[in-house]
Order: structure tokens, then sequence, then C-alpha cells
């Protein structure tokens, strides 16, 4: 039992001198630096060749969501995330010695190149990711927790990180075992993770991209907006386009639906009048019951 209670006191102080040290030492191996930096990059795309070119440079709920990035990629670790997760692992091993199992690992994929290891992690990542997404929609307890990424009515890049904290969650706990099974971890790869945080930024960015023929591998913004979108098909009654970075399942799983350009349409959700507006309402809405 101590030793559950030293990950937790060692979680918060490894984390919180961690966040000092990105906060205080710029580099190009840190994270906090490159999420501001590439906000700034797509921000400024928009400012210069916007979509919607009557949108407001500072949309609606613009500084809502500038919280939410770094609630979701820092604070949010730092209060509960990294501490819990630290105790679930080490809970996890200590349920597999039970049965004399020391570790998952299946595939050893570490001797591999780096750059097949990284594409490996991405594609298998991506396509887990894929499938909790749909999951989030289809669930309907799930569907309470992202409905708060579904209530932006105006798009912009920072909504990309506007979503309830148990979404990270619930996609590390899908993810851990499979990825455990190829030893390792995909946030061990910052060069992976950047990317998937730009082209995140991009599909919910007032940049009308799509990529040309590489829009049926990539994810990006003309597709997503149909994600978000208000009014929902009727051959797709709880959502399409489900792909974070890889735009590749929906169109192999046919939940691919762009039937003409989204650039104006209503996004939301069927009653989003009556979902709250504040940082406090939204953490509480899902277990308040008012959905
Ligand atoms: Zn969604
Ligand atoms: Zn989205």
């Amino acid at each position: 039992m101590e030793h559950y209670i030293e990950v937790i006191v060692n979680s918060y102080t490894g984390y919180f001198n961690y966040l000092m040290s990105e906060v205080l030492n710029p580099g190009w191996g840190n994270y906090f630096y490159w999420l501001i930096g590439i906000s700034l990059v797509v921000w400024a795309l928009e400012l210069i060749i916007p979509w919607r070119k009557n949108q407001s440079a500072f949309r609606k709920d613009f500084w809502l969501d500038a919280f939410y990035m770094f609630f979701n990629f820092f604070l949010f670790s730092l209060i509960v995330y990294n501490a819990l997760s630290n105790v679930a692992v080490i809970a996890f091993n200590d349920f597999l010695g039970l049965f004399g199992i020391s570790n998952l690992v299946a595939i050893e994929i570490g001797s591999w190149p780096v750059i097949w290891q990284l594409f490996t992690l991405f594609i298998i990542a991506d396509f887990i990711q894929w499938n909790v997404h749909r999951m989030l929609h289809r669930v309907p307890w799930l569907w309470q927790f992202h409905k708060l990424h579904h209530s932006v009515k105006e798009m912009g890049f920072a909504a990309h990180l506007r979503f309830h904290w148990m979404e990270t969650v619930v996609y590390k706990t899908v993810q851990y075992i499979p990825l455990a099974m190829i030893g390792f971890g995909i946030d061990d790869f910052l060069l992976v993770h950047l990317f998937a945080l730009t082209i995140g930024h991009l599909n919910h960015s007032n940049l009308g991209w799509s990529y040309g023929p590489l829009k049926y591998i990539f994810n990006n913004p003309k597709m997503h907006i149909w994600h978000h979108s208000k009014a929902l098909s009727e051959n797709h009654p709880y959502g399409m386009n489900y792909g974070l970075s890889l735009s590749i399942w929906d169109y192999l799983f046919n939940t691919a639906y762009i039937p003409e350009s989204g650039r104006d349409i209503e996004l939301g959700f069927e009653n989003d009048e009556a979902f709250p507006d504040t940082f406090g309402e939204q953490m509480t809405y899902p277990v308040s019951k008012r959905g």
C-alpha cells in the first residue's frame, strides 16, 4: 500500500518540477513552447487566409478554448492524471504479477529502425483513437462527456483541445494495453505527438484546406467540420468523420461524409442551447443529469 502513496506523492512533485522546467527552459524538445508555437502559426494562417471571412479573430469561446488547451495539455495531468495513471500502471503490473507475468510485451519493435517504430505506433494509436471516438458518440454516458467538444459553435484551432478531461482518461486507458503489448506508449515520441497536435489544430481551424488527394489519408478542416455538424445525415445517425489524424479509417469503414462545402453549416448538437457555457458547469454537466 505504501508504494502506491509514494507513487502519488512522487507523481505530483515530479510533474510539478517537470512543468516548471518546461516553462523555464524553452527548447526544441519542449512541449509547452511547441503548443504555443503551433497554435500561433495556425492562428496566423486563420487570420491571413480565413475560410469564413467574416469570422472574428477572437471568435466565440476563443479564450475558453485557449484555457482548455492548457488545461487539457498540462494542468489536468498536473492535477490528477499523472498520479492516477502511475498508480494504475503499477496496480496493473502488480495484478499481472499475481499470475507470474512480468510484462505485456508481445512484439518487441524497439529493435526496428526508428522511423518504422514511429510509423507503426502512429497508425495503431490512431486506429484505436478512431474506435474510441466512435464509442464516445455511441455509448450514452460517454456522449454526455463528449458533448463538450461538440458544443463549439464557431470553429477555430483552439477548439481542438476543448474537451472534458474524462476523455483523456478514456483514450489513455483503452490505448494502454495494446501499446504496452508493443513495448511503449506513443507519448514517448515528441515528433509523433507534435504531428498529431498540428493535424488536430488544422482540423479545427478556419482554413479551407483538404490537402488534395491526401485527403483520403489525412483528416482535414473540410472533413472535420462535418463531424461537428448539428444536423446528422440519415445514414449516419450517430455521426460521421470520426478520424483524429487519419481520415483513412472513415473511408475504409464507410463513415466518411462530405456532401458539400461545410464552410457555413451550423455546428453543435440537438438542444445545445441548453448546454452550459462556463468551465465549471461544463465539468459537472455529465453527472448533473441535465442532459
Ligand atoms: Zn466527436
Ligand atoms: Zn473536433
